[in-house]
């Protein structure tokens, strides 16, 4: 290989920084550049991403040179550590620890200790006459290496419960309870030797072969183990969920070891610059005294909280870094309010005490929940730490969508009673029927049930059941355990810690106090405030109310371009979407006026038009449905007041309106002066073998003229009486399923004369209004500039445009998409995400040729894709001027519009410095 395979760390210098991240993964950049910036680091280097790939290329193999560079690398590091590794009288103790390009919080192995054997051990007692510490740590090693390395890596998969891991820990557990100790900590020095003991000889029965004593052997091994765990199931899993692909690989970080468990003056640590779960600008963390690693984040301790102004209702009691080492805990505000100003995020840092000192371990840019997301990026933007474009980049369209999401009826809770408490990790509200296993929860919603995971402690094993579940909840863990990171960086609402709840998985129920709770029963949860509640609450929406919302909503507005409208057909919906900040209505569909609330009468009538056998017949029946679909109309359009109202004609075939209960076929028989009989022919007449192909869209209303005469006489009159109400309307009449100019020149024919009759009515001059299209048949996009001489404007249905781009029926893609996404076919399903290549291709075309026709044709899109993030990019990059989506998409709309304009903005060639007037040139079109 021909780069450079390896980081060095150390001192006051580093090889890598921060921008490296994809070849030194996450973790070993942020630790260069903790190196670079002065902090204290342990000593260490980064066997780069590269290596992990070559490695699964050339069938676990290493570069030739690696084993070279790892030596020298060592040396450097005994060097700045003075203590060599290996050495029985000084001895140096690395850790291996994984670091991808981006966070995969406790999906891949770590393993501590590496250089300890019962040779070395005696090095380390008499050079810190700290027995107990020694052993303590020798334990440690053993379970993590045996369990990553001998058992993980091999690709052995025992039973659950027969793990090896398990298995150590049922043998500490039994010397606790010999011992009469609750806490590790509370085992002596000889407790812990005989331990160590126990475990080798444990390890030879179960897995067959001897610990390694020797440190090259246990150094390589948890290399090798680490790049192994890039390909483990958790991982795997995390990855799939999430979207990072399998390419990219993982760095190895070897570092020196410093010991958090030497003794009460030692401890370690996690903590967030700002709080996670709420986004309040206050140093947020935990920590744990005489402990090492992982047992913050494993949940194995409930840890205390770092300062007295994070301390809650359920921490009171435990004592705080600040006043339990007040120095220390001095030293880290200092270094974290550093290391937020030199990143200009929220980090995630931990540390290790050592004997008083303190070492920073890691630090990343910390994950968040949604409402936390928007806080930050409020108060950052605010305290002048970001500009406003990067305070809009910082908040995912999805965590925009967790503040959408419910959270419990404040009546409903008022009126209940808590049955347990726990620690507050992912807010909002959650219900469903509880589960014990992951493996239920995914089982249990496929079959369609929502479902609360219940575990004793949290275990990134569970990732496929969390990531199913509504909500989660362990009685053990604290805010930064794997299962309160990873809720939080999903939304999910979450409580971990509730320590008064006792799962007991054998009887599939837990217990809190007197209260039982069976697998299946209904639970609420409350992860704002950690509340468990039985039975199921009702939700809530918030977000309208969230003074957060609103203010990042208009930060948003600032830098979109694209005018965000909404797909509505009732006054009720549009008022809604005009809460959330819809700018117009970009698809009003005719035809929903007939299902639902109200359409009993109007149904009635359409129907008799359908069955009508005479164009005199159709008149009648249409006159008496006038007034209905005026005043459907009216209201929509005055709730719109002042925006765009687009008005599309009749689109579904006529025939799926034709009733098949009798009593209803008499009836219309009777009132058309008909036989049931003469009804039944004429219904028959209408049947179609592809109706989605059939009598529809704009050729009903060239089969029937009067229907659209009738429609569009509607929206005219409306709009001139709006107008003479002191109102400000605007419609825009849309043609669908067009794919010939022809069309679309027939029924503007209808449209101009039906306008001047009402003009002549109302003796008004004139009416505002356009006449335009639907491009949903890919003849129509290759043919836009034909229609563009008839169009005003053309509005995308990427719904059918899909669905005839891809000959794939809208309907009926579900019995084969699951295979197409499983042989990777398809990445996504084209009916949520606009397929670029094919389907966007033909939009490309049809903007194109529109416009050089119509230069200003106004272009928008009212299918689907209108309210999915990576299709609204793909619209703002083909200039169109607006989006329409329905009303609960329209917030994540102008987020995904204004990240769209600034992604173009940041790419955009910078100006010179010199040309300042660049400054005053018109904004983008
Ligand atoms: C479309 O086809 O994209 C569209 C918006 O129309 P409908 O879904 O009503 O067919
Ligand atoms: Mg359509």
């Amino acid at each position: 290989m021909s780069h450079k395979l390896l980081y060095y760390f150390g001192g006051k210098k580093a090889e890598g920084k921060a921008e490296m991240k994809e070849l030194l993964g996450g973790k070993g950049a942020n630790l260069a550049e903790m190196v670079n910036v002065g902090l204290p680091v342990p000593a260490g280097f980064t066997i780069t991403t590269e290596v992990c790939t070559y490695y699964y290329k050339n069938k676990k193999k290493y570069p030739g040179e690696l084993k070279k560079l790892v030596l020298q690398a060592l040396k450097k590091i005994e060097k700045e550590m003075d203590a060599v590794f290996g050495d029985r009288t000084n001895p140096l103790l690395v850790s291996i620890r994984s670091g991808a390009r981006s966070s995969m919080p406790g999906m891949m192995e770590t393993v501590l200790n590496v250089g300890l054997n019962d040779i070395t051990r005696e090095g380390l007692i008499a050079k810190t006459s700290n027995p107990r510490f020694v052993y303590d740590s020798q334990r440690r090693l053993i379970q993590m290496y045996s369990d990553v390395v001998m058992e993980k890596a091999e690709g052995l998969e025992p039973e659950e419960g027969k793990g090896i891991r398990h298995q150590l820990e049922t043998e500490l557990q039994k010397m606790k309870t010999a011992r009469g100790v609750k806490n590790d900590t509370e085992l002596s020095a000889d407790d812990l030797k005989e331990l160590v003991d126990i475990y080798k000889s444990r390890i030879q029965e179960v897995l067959g072969k001897p610990f390694p004593e020797d440190p090259m052997q246990q150094l390589w091994g948890a290399i090798s183990a680490v790049f192994s765990s890039w390909n483990g199931k958790r991982a795997k899993s995390y990855r799939r969920i999430e979207g990072i692909p399998d390419e990219w690989g993982t760095a190895v970080n070897v570092q020196s070891m410093v010991f958090g468990n030497m003794g009460n003056d030692s401890a370690t640590g996690v903590a967030f610059t700002r709080n996670p779960a709420t986004g309040e600008n206050i140093f947020y963390g935990e920590w744990l005294p005489n402990a090492q690693g992982e047992d913050v984040v494993a949940g194995i301790r409930t840890p205390n909280p770092i300062n007295e102004i994070g301390k809650s209702e359920h921490n009171r009691d435990l004592p705080s870094l600040e006043t339990a080492m007040p120095a220390v805990y001095k030293e880290l505000d200092k270094f974290q309010h550093m290391l937020e100003k030199h990143y200009r995020n929220m980090l995630d840092i931990e540390f290790t005490i050592q004997n008083g000192i303190l070492y920073m371990l890691q630090c990343r840019v910390g994950k968040r929940n949604g409402p936390a997301a928007v806080r930050m990026a409020l108060d950052m933007y605010k305290e002048r730490l970001i500009t406003k474009e990067e305070a809009v980049m910082r908040v995912e369209p999805s965590q925009l969508d967790e503040l959408l999401h419910p959270i419990i009826d404040a009546n409903a809770e008022r009126n209940s009673k808590p049955i347990a408490r726990g620690l507050p990790a992912g807010p909002g509200g959650g219900a469903g029927q509880v589960v014990f296993s992951a493996v239920d929860a995914v089982e249990w919603t496929k079959q369609g049930k929502k479902v609360i995971l219940v575990r004793e402690e949290t275990n990134p094993e569970d990732i496929e059941g969390m990531r199913s579940a509504e909500a989660i909840l362990t009685a053990r863990g604290g805010m930064t355990s794997h299962a309160a990171l990873v809720a939080r960086g999903w939304g999910k609402c979450c409580i971990v810690g509730a320590g008064s709840i006792d799962v007991n998985y054998d009887e599939r129920l837990f217990s809190a106090d007197s209260v039982m709770v069976r697998e299946g029963d209904w639970i609420t949860l409350n992860g704002t405030k950690g509340y468990i509640y039985l039975g199921q609450l009702p939700m809530i929406k918030a977000a309208e109310e969230n003074p957060d919302f609103v203010k990042f909503m208009e930060l948003c507005d600032k830098s979109r371009r694209m005018k965000i409208r909404t797909n509505a057909d009732t006054p009720e919906d549009a008022a809604k979407a005009r809460a959330f900040g819809a700018e117009g209505i970009g698809l009003f569909r005719t035809e929903h006026m007939f299902y639902g609330k109200n359409s009993e009468q109007p149904l009635f009538l359409l129907r008799k038009m359908i069955i009508s056998g005479t164009e005199q017949e159709r008149r009648a029946a249409l006159d008496e449905l006038f007034p209905y679909v005026k005043s459907d109309i009216k209201g929509t359009m005055e709730a719109m007041d002042g925006y765009p109202v687009t008005i599309r004609t009749l689109d579904p075939p006529l025939h799926e309106f034709v009733p098949n209960r009798e009593d209803e076929r008499k009836k219309l028989a009777e009132s058309l002066g008909i036989t049931l009989d003469e009804f039944d022919v004429r219904a028959d007449a209408l049947h179609e073998n592809n109706p989605m192909l059939g009598l529809r869209g704009v050729r009903l209303g060239i089969t029937y003229p009067e229907i659209t005469e009738m429609q569009v006489r509607a929206i005219f009159e409306v709009t001139a009486e709006l107008i003479n109400e002191g109102k400000n309307p605007f419609p825009e009449i849309m043609i669908p399923v067009v794919g010939m100019e022809n069309e679309l020149k027939d029924q503007l024919a209808i449209v101009e004369k039906v306008y001047n009759e009402v003009l002549e009515k109302f003796k008004m001059k004139k009416i505002n209004y356009l006449y335009g299209t639907m491009i949903e048949i890919p003849r129509a996009a290759l043919t836009a500039d034909k229609i563009a001489h008839y169009a005003q404007f053309f509005s995308f249905g990427t719904n059918d445009l899909t669905q005839m781009g891809f000959g794939f029926s809208r309907d009926d893609i579900g019995s084969f998409l699951k295979d197409y996404l499983s042989k990777k076919i398809l990445p996504v399903d084209p009916f949520q995400v606009i397929d670029r290549e094919g389907i966007g291709e033909l939009m490309r075309i049809a903007v194109e040729k529109g416009r050089s026709v119509r230069p200003n044709i106004k272009i928008g899109i009212c299918g689907e894709h209108g309210g999915e993030p990576s299709s609204i990019e793909f619209c703002n990059s083909l200039g169109f001027a607006y989006v329409s989506c329905s009303p609960f998409r329209v917030p994540i709309a102008r987020l995904s519009a204004a990240r769209a304009e600034i992604t173009v903005m940041n790419s955009a060639p910078k100006p010179k410095k010199k040309i300042s007037k660049a400054k005053k040139t018109k904004k983008r079109r």
